[in-house]
């Protein structure tokens, strides 16, 4: 198979307000819907190419916000992650995954080698390399930066409602999202390593740019009811904000 984006599709990594002066570099690794077009539909109706198992559904919105609020440079993968979820590496089968939830995406069935390294070299390795050089950029400059991933959660998954609304995400460097939960007041269902933790795989952009580096860092989970309009993303994105600028004197 031969490269999967066309020269007219563009880069596959966006990089917004470069110039930050801030600390924090913001990761948004499930910012987008947008298949390929030599992908098609993978197989998959509308319905599910709009749904969570494609995207994170106002994570970018909250995300942009939050490089104001921050100024904070914002990194994010243009394309979907059903063609490749660039919060796993390229071994682990979920980084294409045959089954989302209860979606079976018929385009990531049983994918050879050439298949699986062309998507590899098409999104995640310019993501991984382009993220990579900015975090090792600020630490050569003395920036003492921290690293903040964006995701947001369907609200009933396999069926059952989730109670948490925010989830703060760590591995093992918990410094950030210590900080963080004491900061946390009552706005929100605010709990640790939920609904997700780094037992699920989750954590791969945290552990291969933040604690390789020795870099704080955490990952943000926010229940996608809360942030589906421009009103609630405002209210989250000011939350979140908050929660971080309290917190990020406590990681030096
Ligand atoms: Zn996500």
């Amino acid at each position: 198979m031969m490269g999967i984006l066309t020269g007219e599709e563009g880069d596959p990594v966006a990089l917004e307000n470069v110039s930050a002066r801030g600390r924090v570099i913001l990761v948004c690794e499930h910012a987008s819907r947008l298949l390929p077009k030599a992908l098609g539909t993978l197989g998959l109706s509308d319905e599910a190419l709009a749904s969570h198992i494609a995207w994170d559904p106002g994570a970018l919105a909250v995300s942009r916000l939050l490089a104001e609020k921050l100024d904070a440079t914002l990194v994010f993968q243009r394309f979907s992650r059903l063609v490749y979820d660039c919060n796993r590496p390229p071994e682990s089968p979920a980084a294409m995954p045959e089954k989302s939830e209860v979606f079976e995406v018929p385009g990531n069935a049983a994918l050879d080698e050439a298949a699986r390294n062309a998507r590899t070299d098409a999104l995640y390795r310019p993501f991984r390399d382009r993220l990579g050089a900015l975090v090792k950029g600020r630490i050569r400059e003395g920036r003492a930066p921290v690293i903040v991933t964006v995701h947001s959660f369907t609200p009933v998954y396999f069926g059952k409602p989730r109670a948490v609304e925010i989830g703060i995400l760590h591995d093992a460097d918990a410094r950030l999202a210590d900080a963080m939960l004491a900061a946390a007041g009552p706005a929100y269902r605010t709990l640790r390593n939920e609904p997700y933790g780094p037992e699920d795989g989750v954590t791969h952009t945290l552990k291969e740019h933040g604690l390789s580096n020795g870099v704080p860092n955490v990952m943000i989970e926010v229940r996608n009811d809360l942030i589906q309009d421009e009103a609630g993303q405002r209210v989250v994105a000011d939350y979140l904000a908050g929660l971080l600028i309290e917190s990020l004197p406590a990681v030096q």
